[in-house]
């Protein structure tokens, strides 16, 4: 079974979350993409994140689109308010299935921020990555992580992706009343006018 984690905030998902896990599932050969919207990011320090419930409903109607994607609540709030680290929830699922082929899937702009994750070396001992094209985040900015040759064996790089969308500006447009039908999947778009959520 090759499994990938795929943690984000998806406040809300968008087209480019459905795209890289596309093609990452597809180059990989991927079984499962576990989409995990994570409780409290601890890189990002905007407080006023969608109600985890919303983003994790949301989460779930754009994994019908695909057989391969699957919600997961494994990043949800902890009880004690802490932020959720990907090497916890790596840790959690290498447990859980011990037989499987673990990857994490992010986009170029996360992998660049790896040495400000907690414990970035065992992040990449836990598992393989897939680091997908980003505009805006080229690839080649990726020699300046100074990345092991052992290391590096162990990231695979996806350029073909050119998914020009992110949440921030989705949401800016959103709250202006435009209904970005372009950049959200039918269900979440429907579901964000049913909730009047960035309103
Ligand atoms: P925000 O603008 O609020 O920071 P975002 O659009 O970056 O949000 P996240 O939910 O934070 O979305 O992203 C989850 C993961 O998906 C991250 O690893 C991010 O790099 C990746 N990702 C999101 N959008 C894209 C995109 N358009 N192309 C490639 N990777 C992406």
């Amino acid at each position: 079974m090759r499994v990938a984690l795929f943690g984000g905030t998806f406040d809300p998902p968008h087209r480019g979350h459905v795209g890289i896990a596309k093609a990452a599932a597809d180059a990989l050969r991927l079984d499962k993409v576990l989409f995990a919207p994570v409780g409290r990011q601890p890189l990002k320090t905007r407080t006023t994140a969608t109600a985890f419930a919303d983003r994790l409903a949301m989460v779930n109607l754009v994994c019908s689109v695909d057989t391969r994607f699957e919600a997961s609540d494994i990043d949800m709030p902890r009880a004690d308010g802490a932020p959720n680290y990907t090497v916890h929830t790596l840790a959690a699922l290498r447990e859980a299935m011990p037989d499987a082929a673990l990857f994490n899937l992010v986009g170029a702009d996360s992998f660049l921020e790896l040495p400000r994750w907690h414990q970035p070396e065992r992040l990449l001992e836990l598992a393989e990555w897939i680091v997908v094209s980003r505009p805006g985040s080229p690839l080649g900015g990726l020699t300046s992580l100074g990345l092991t040759p052992r290391q590096l064996a162990r990231v695979h790089l996806l350029e073909t992706v050119h998914e020009d969308v992110a949440a921030t500006e989705l949401r800016e447009r959103l709250h202006r009343g435009d209904p970005c039908a372009d950049l959200l999947p039918p269900a979440v778009a429907e579901y964000i006018t049913t909730h009047q959520l960035y309103t």
